[in-house]
């Protein structure tokens, strides 16, 4: 038999027309429209003229490729008319990922943002009066209540907070509107970069401050911010390093230095805080992490933060302080520019009531921080005792949960790991077929060990890891 030219292969293949008219492929049409699977088979058709152009086909696979082509198109379809952005199982133990979108909201939450999204809102409307009004009332109230409550009378009429996109922003925003044009003193100390390209001494640049940096990378002192003060000094800064620690040979002034030698001067000074909890963190045993309220009980002017880190709530940031300062904050034109949307104002006055009633555990995040190594311990026991397959072997250990999203470096948490090996696979293949697996399962790899931890799984989910770990090292290989 000579071998067809590729002439003769492209003239084997149907056109579109001819596949719409298959069976099995006007069901399809019926159920997706015309359009999605004329595109479709356009793109599955061309794949193998690709193929066919670049010589690397036969006839006889050709032949194969054709038969296959309502599966390929069909196929073809559910990648194009699939999610992108898709849930997935949270097994790495990491309470706030960002690479996994961070905090997951409260049922509340989710409820509030379902209810107003379907319809219109008094998101900037007076009610009683009729008329125009603020979108930050709604959340206001009851940051006032959080913070200025307990921060104590005296300072209770001088707290207010407005919300932007997220803490970058909060950052943005603050240094434009308290320092254009002029100086910023900031220890070396704390010129941190976060992951995804926020780093200090950029986010200064384009909000128009100076950054005067004052100290070493280990030791500033307060002498050092003092005499960086000049007549162009706007502000004192002072930046949570999130993600690192330095220790050893190590100083840094205290908030009540920076505080007082600020009311000295008279200039603010502000924390960007980064993770900013609304919650005391030694209530699970992570000292050292100053919360929101601490830090404005600190004397600190202004706070900035994130929504979705410590606190549980959608993605925000927020500004928290004095009352004068803020307001300069909402009346720049880059407020408008960085604003958010009635759906974040939604999840967060859910969120926040959450805290107001005391419901923390309500809170996903704040339910995971604040779950027992014990606790985990009995779920991770029973998933093992269910994963019976003839290659697996799982054994139970002792590890740490990370709170992740810029708290502490080591604000760790003590939790029992389910520690996974499939006799003839590695360690990366395992935790590649949980990724491929639906929904998608993200775990750890470690000394040629797959690590789950279920301190950021879902009690209702454990079944379903165990069932994907049970079919991923059952088959039949
Ligand atoms: C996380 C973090 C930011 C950025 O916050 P986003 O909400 O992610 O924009 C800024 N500063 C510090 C100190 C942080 O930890």
């Amino acid at each position: 038999m000579k071998n067809a030219t590729s002439s003769e292969l492209f003239r084997k293949l149907p056109s579109v027309d001819e596949l719409m008219r298959s069976p099995q492929l006007a069901s399809l049409t019926a159920s997706h429209g015309h359009a999605a699977v004329t595109d479709a088979i356009r793109v599955v058709l061309g794949r193998v003229r690709d193929e066919i152009a670049s010589g690397l086909i036969d006839e006889r696979s050709v032949d194969l490729a054709i038969s296959g082509l309502p599966a390929a198109v069909e196929q073809q379809l559910r990648i194009a008319l699939g999610y992108s952005l898709r849930t997935v199982i949270n097994a790495t133990g990491v309470i706030l990922h960002t690479n996994l979108g961070r905090a997951p909201l409260a049922q509340a939450a989710i409820d509030r943002i379902r209810e107003t999204a379907a319809a219109y809102s008094n998101l900037e409307f007076e009610l009683s009066a009729g008329e125009r009004g603020k979108r930050d009332v709604h959340v206001d109230r009851l940051f006032q209540r959080l913070l200025a409550d307990e921060a104590g009378a005296g300072r209770s009429a001088r707290v207010s907070t407005i919300v932007v996109n997220n803490n970058a922003a909060a950052v943005l925003l603050a240094l434009n509107t308290l320092a254009e044009s002029g100086e910023v003193i900031v220890s070396r100390g704390e010129l941190v970069e976060i992951g995804g390209s926020f780093r200090i001494p950029d986010v200064m640049a384009k909000s128009g401050a100076i950054l005067r940096e004052v100290g070493t990378t280990n030791r500033t002192r307060i002498a050092d911010y003092e005499s960086a003060i000049n007549e162009r000094t706007r502000l004192l800064l002072r930046v949570h390093r999130s993600n690192f620690e330095i220790s050893g040979f190590t100083e840094q002034a205290s908030t009540a230095e920076l505080v007082s030698l600020a009311q000295k001067r008279g200039l603010p000074v502000m924390e960007d805080l980064g993770s900013g909890a609304l919650f005391d963190l030694r209530s699970i045993g992570i000292n050292g992490e100053p919360s929101v309220l601490d830090s404005l009980r600190g004397g600190m002017d202004v706070v900035a933060y994130s929504g979705d880190k410590l606190l549980g709530g959608p993605q925000a940031g927020l500004i928290s302080g004095d009352s004068n300062l803020v307001k300069r904050m909402r009346s720049n034109s880059l407020f408008r520019a960085l604003r958010v949307d009635k759906l974040t104002y939604a999840a967060l006055e859910a969120t926040l009531l959450a805290y107001v009633k005391r419901d923390h555990d309500s809170i996903p995040t704040l339910r995971m921080m604040r779950c027992s190594k014990e606790e985990i311990g009995r779920r991770a026991e029973a998933l093992a005792a269910k994963l019976a397959a003839p290659k697996l072997r799982v054994e139970l250990a002792d590890g740490e949960s990370v709170i992740g999203g810029g708290s502490a470096p080591s604000a760790v948490l003590p939790t029992r790991l389910l520690a996974v090996t499939c006799e003839g696979m590695s360690a990366d293949e395992l935790a590649a077929r949980l990724r491929g697996s639906e929904p998608p399962i993200v775990a750890r790899v470690e000394d040629g060990r797959v690590l789950l931890d279920l301190r950021t799984v879902f009690p209702e989910q454990d079944e379903s890891v165990g069932a994907a770990i049970v079919s991923l090292t059952d088959l039949e290989r």
